[in-house]
């Protein structure tokens, strides 16, 4: 017997679940959230918010660094990291007490324990070990997340190897630092810290950082980290760990040479693993690949009347594709006709300095994917305010298909790209081409002009470049 029956049960109160719960409260379903650790999941808690917060905080002392050239003083800026790291934890904690409130704003209970499917809707929450109770659903989402992923060999300890958890949360500023892993956490935190002072160095096993970036993109970024002062080895191994009293010695391998890197601290950036353990889908008829649990276009799995949504259903690893996810599932629980996610059109940012942001295909997938491609390009430059802001550094890539102009793809890097990309995503969604875009009337002085001007390129009409 059940303590209590929903019609919609939801494991995990992340951005998928929370979302899903919301929308399914909004179409008249009596619905709960089981959560084991924070609403708000890894993002508001410890993911997109807290590192944004952090990378603000780097932001304002770089602005402060360069205060001479705004015709500023200000004498030796400086951070205090308990400070820094502080508003970091509060800034998360707001958002945890909003997502608090929005569910009993909707009606959603909130269940507090560790969730496991028993099958046949059922499913038993605890909490530290203790029994909290079984609850019946007739519908359940699945939408617990994922976790930071370890290597044999590269595994954290919480003090001298970091995952993101105690790199968003140091007690001293590293003197050096050795990222492995440059996707877009990666980089964040290298971005992070190298503002900050300590010596970074970045590996990245592929040939390029961000390598999910477009090439033109990736390049560009890593010259400018470089200029910065940051050490970046592509195509490159690290292995080999050997910890000292208070620093690291990490093997990187590189060009057919094995070089010992010695730094106080290493932050491991190398994916992600699916919370799928424990939960119980031995019971069910739930399928997984790689960890990751699958899912058809409407988010069901292969159990009647079990969803699944967000990380732990795989790439992109992004908590507006989770949120999206929570809504198409929600909805097609409700019985309504809700639009399958189109993996195309869900934008990407990396907010380090400069930022990338992108949607859509790079220039060499649309060329790879058989289309005949334009391509558009406009550097920061050629951008009045990109100049009056004093963030001359960056570029605007737009790819079309030449035959139809549909717009495939637009990639950025440099200053509040991850704001402007979503100008692009609506594009895009909407099957936009080159001529409505060159209709379209952008503000005059915005970063946004670049987005017209680098569709304008696309056809050998670029007007201030
Ligand atoms: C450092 C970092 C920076 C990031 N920055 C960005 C960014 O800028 N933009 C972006 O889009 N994405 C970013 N992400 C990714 C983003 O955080 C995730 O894509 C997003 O949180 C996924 O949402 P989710 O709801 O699927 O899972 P999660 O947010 O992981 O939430 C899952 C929840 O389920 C709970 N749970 C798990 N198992 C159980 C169980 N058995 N019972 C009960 N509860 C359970 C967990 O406690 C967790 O709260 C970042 C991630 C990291 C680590």
């Amino acid at each position: 017997m059940a303590d209590m029956n929903y019609d919609v049960l939801v494991i995990g109160g992340g951005p998928g679940g929370y979302v899903a719960a919301i929308r399914a409260a909004q179409l008249g379903l009596s619905t709960a959230v089981v959560e084991r650790e924070n609403l708000g999941g890894i993002c508001l808690n410890w993911g997109c918010i807290p590192t944004k917060a952090l990378l603000r905080s780097a932001e304002v002392l770089r602005n402060a660094k360069h205060a001479a050239e705004y015709g500023l003083v200000i004498q030796n800026p400086s951070f205090d990291l308990d400070k820094v790291v502080q508003r970091s934890r509060k800034v998360a904690g707001q958002l945890n007490g909003g997502v608090k409130h929005l569910l009993k704003k909707n009606k959603v209970a909130v269940i507090e324990g560790d969730a496991k499917l028993l099958g046949k809707g059922q499913v038993a929450v605890t909490k530290n070990g203790a029994a909290v109770g079984t609850f019946g659903a007739k519908n359940i989402i699945i939408a617990t997340g994922a976790r930071a992923r370890t290597l044999p060999g590269l595994e954290d300890d919480g003090k001298l190897v970091w995952t993101y958890r105690k790199a968003m949360t140091p007690n001293t500023t590293p003197k050096s630092l050795l990222v492995i892993g440059s996707g877009a956490i990666g980089i964040e935190f290298a971005s992070f810290y190298n503002e900050l002072g300590a010596k970074v160095t970045v590996v990245e096993v592929m040939d390029r950082i961000l390598p999910v970036e477009d090439e033109e993109i990736s390049t560009f970024a890593r010259k400018q980290f470089e200029k910065q002062g940051m050490g970046i080895i592509t195509a490159a191994k690290a292995g080999n760990l050997r910890k000292g009293a208070d620093n690291v010695t990490v093997a990187v391998e590189a060009n057919g040479k094995t070089e010992d890197i010695t730094v106080d601290r290493v932050i491991l950036a190398v994916g992600i693993a699916p919370n799928t353990e424990n939960l119980g889908l031995e019971n069910t008829k739930v399928q997984t690949d790689r960890g990751h649990i699958k899912t058809n276009q409407w988010c069901q799995t292969e159990e009647p009347g079990v969803y699944a949504i967000g990380d732990v259903t795989g790439a992109p690893w992004l908590a507006h594709k989770a949120s999206h996810e929570g809504v198409i599932a929600a909805e097609h629980i409700a019985g309504k006709h809700p639009h399958p996610l189109d993996v195309r059109n869900i934008p990407g940012c990396t907010y380090s300095h400069p930022q990338i942001a992108s949607v859509g295909l790079t220039e060499k997938k649309a060329k790879e994917a058989g289309y005949d491609v334009r391509v558009g390009r406009f550097p920061f430059i050629g951008n009045g305010k990109a100049i009056a802001l004093g963030e001359a550094d960056g570029m605007v890539k737009t790819v079309f298909d030449a035959k139809t102009g549909e717009l495939l793809g637009a990639h950025m890097v440099g200053a509040e790209v991850t704001e402007l990309i979503q100008g692009y995503t609506v594009a895009k969604t909407m099957e936009t081409t080159e001529k409505e875009l060159m209709e379209t009337v952008f503000p005059h002085p915005t970063l946004s002009e670049m987005m017209h001007e680098s569709v304008l390129d696309a056809y050998g009409r670029a007007i201030h470049f």
